[in-house]
């Protein structure tokens, strides 16, 4: 039985990694703010005897460094979320993203040097790539980011420096890491909240308003149901080929926004329109968006063997189903 600490384990990939990590026989401890998460996320396991959760905040460096202590492994998903909020609060991003990581890369230098067995996944993003104009994202591929005066960047690159962070920590002192770049998770308990398209889309087409595509719907991304994201991810933190690498984790076939919303239309057979949005009426005047975001996954299929189960159809599906069931 392993003792692993879920940071952001109360929101939406977080809670699902949870469940994975009790249902193989993993003692869990989640901490979370419930900033952007809830608790409730985490009903089905609340009961669970392996499981703990504490509410707080992993920036606070007395409870990072209590709860690293006890660890073995450290899953670090607590983060600033959705890009909707970033253009809102990108002092708060930046904070959010780095400190926290620094704090307990710090704990588990010290533990990894005294002897003790730990390991640190991070959950990067690929907004890291920031607007790289190639068709498919390498590991590799250079990090190109907009102006300081436009926020966006902003994410992606606190999350760059998380990522240098946990390089530096593995290089320098053999801290077993290992970095995921999240592509377009979705899924069963994704807030529309802070932006996400997919749980926008599906809250609109059941409820008959229209789906607000913004631009011209042309831009294009890659969506992966968070069950294949978390499978990817607790097979990699077994894999000692793993430790040290960056890997991209997702789908790597793409849709335009504009098809997922017909797409979504169709499956919830709505009578909802699509309507079309500007960018700055969407966020603000300084805007940028990413035209195409597609992953390369060789990598990750020469480390694991992983095959996403979930197409499209069936992630709409799901996440249509989870919105629309009985309590
Ligand atoms: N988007 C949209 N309507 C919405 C929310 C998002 O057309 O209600 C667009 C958004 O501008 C972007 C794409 O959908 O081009 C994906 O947005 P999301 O925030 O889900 O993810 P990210 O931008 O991080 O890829």
């Amino acid at each position: 039985m392993k003792q692993v600490l879920v940071t952001g384990g109360a929101g939406f990939i977080g809670s699902h990694l949870t469940e994975a990590l009790l249902a193989r026989g993993d003692a869990v401890t989640v901490v979370d703010d419930q900033s952007t998460g809830t608790f409730d996320n985490l009903a089905a396991v609340r009961d669970h005897p392996r499981l703990k959760c504490i509410e707080g905040d992993i920036g606070d460096p007395k409870l990072a460094a209590r709860l690293a202590a006890d660890a073995e492994h450290v899953y670090h998903l607590a983060a600033a979320v959705g890009v909707a909020l970033v253009a809102r609060q990108p002092k708060e991003t930046i904070e959010r993203n780095i400190h926290p990581t620094e704090l307990l890369l710090d704990a588990l230098v010290e533990r990894c040097r005294s002897g003790d067995s730990v390991k640190f996944f991070l959950a990067s993003t690929s907004e890291v790539y920031g607007k790289n104009p190639k068709a498919t994202f390498h590991e590799e591929d250079d990090l190109i980011f907009g102006s300081t005066t436009r926020a966006r960047w902003s994410y992606g690159a606190s999350k760059a420096i998380d990522e240098f962070l946990a390089l530096a920590c593995h290089r320098q002192y053999g801290l077993p890491v290992v970095i995921g770049r999240f592509f377009n998770v979705v899924g069963p308990r994704q807030s529309g909240a802070y932006g996400m398209v997919l749980p926008r889309f599906v809250d609109a087409a059941l409820a008959g308003r229209p789906l607000t595509v913004h631009d011209d719907g042309r831009q294009t991304r890659c969506f992966a149901h968070v069950r294949d994201v978390i499978v990817a991810v607790t097979q990699l933190m077994e894999a000692p080929d793993a430790e040290g690498r960056v890997f991209n984790i997702g789908s790597d076939q793409p849709v335009s926004i504009v098809e997922l919303a017909q797409r979504v239309i169709a499956a919830t057979g709505s009578a909802a329109s699509v309507e079309y949005q500007s960018y700055a009426d969407a966020y603000d005047a300084d805007f940028e968006d990413i035209r195409r975001r597609v992953p390369d996954l060789t990598r990750l299929q020469q480390t694991i063997p992983h095959r996403n189960h979930y197409d499209l159809d069936a992630i709409i599906r799901a996440v249509i189903d989870a919105k629309t069931k009985q309590p």
